[in-house]
């Protein structure tokens, strides 16, 4: 089995702030896995991390099919497959979904001619066609910009797929359209990390393992039925269990991520 992403006591802080302390997950190709945790977890910086976002002190590994990521930048990330997508996608007025997502692709390293044909048949599988000469998210809904989404990531054919809170402010139908689009790009060659807030989702998308995120580490790994205890008794009965100390009640620091960093591919 071969392994798609592989992270190893992977730690990192902004200035003082050790957000995350020593995270070790392996997923291999063709698999789903589900992040959950509360909120200030850690979730987003894994993923900013993952992604080769600047601004944080970094120790430890990150392998995407073998290949130490630690020097890489977001662009040469994404080149060697890792692409994450954004917890609030944002709108590009003046730039059409088209010419977006062929540059993305040529950028990837996709002869122009092919990314064209795959746009076509994308569009046509995401239902994306009558957005493609509209500017990137402009006007869209919370759905339609979350299935925009899944249809760059589609067209872009990542080896490893980093969603965050894909499921953060939609409906339950968006909802279940957006897990249905993630199952979709199950595939062989790709693996999926999918951050989540709320176990719902969970049942769509029907991830083959689950993570607990607990203050910067990765508390407990299952099955499916993980979300389900979450969904019974919360974070306090996970916490309970595994002998975890209720959280300090702290007001949040500004998020200056969740400000500077949140924009779709970042190529
Ligand atoms: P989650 O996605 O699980 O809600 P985050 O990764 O966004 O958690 O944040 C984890 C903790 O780190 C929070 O306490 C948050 O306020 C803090 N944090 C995240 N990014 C920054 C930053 N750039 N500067 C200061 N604190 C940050
Ligand atoms: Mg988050």
């Amino acid at each position: 089995m071969t392994i798609a992403l592989r992270v190893e006591n992977l730690e990192a802080s902004v200035r003082d702030l050790k957000i995350l302390k020593g995270v070790d997950l392996s997923i291999p190709f063709g698999e789903v896995h589900a992040i959950m945790g509360p909120n200030g977890s850690g979730k987003s910086t894994l993923c900013h991390v993952l992604a080769g976002k600047s601004g944080y002190e970094v120790s430890g590994k990150v392998l995407v099919n073998g290949l130490r990521m630690d020097d890489l930048d977001v662009s040469e990330r994404a080149r060697a497959g890792l692409l994450q997508a954004f917890q609030y996608p944002v709108e590009i007025p003046g730039l059409d979904l088209s010419v977006f997502v062929e540059e993305a692709a040529v950028s990837l390293g996709n002869p122009a001619e092919e990314a064209a044909h795959r746009i076509a048949a994308k569009a046509r599988r995401f239902g994306m066609e009558r957005f493609l000469d509209r500017a990137v998210n402009s006007g869209l809904s919370g759905g339609e910009k979350k299935r925009s989404e899944m249809f760059q990531m589609a067209v872009l054919e990542p080896r490893v797929m980093v969603l965050d809170e894909v499921d953060s402010g939609l409906d339950i139908d968006t909802v279940r359209e957006v897990a249905t689009a993630v199952s979709e790009m199950r595939s062989p060659d790709v693996a999926v990390l999918m951050i989540t807030h709320y176990s719902r989702i969970l049942n769509y998308a029907e991830p083959d393992r689950v993570h607990i995120m607990i203050d910067g580490r990765i508390a407990d790994s299952g099955g499916p039925e993980l979300a389900h205890e979450l969904e019974a008794g919360g974070y306090s009965a996970v916490r309970s269990r595994l002998g975890l100390a209720a959280p300090r009640k702290v007001p949040p620091a500004p998020k200056m991520s969740d400000i500077f960093t949140d924009t779709p591919f970042d190529l």
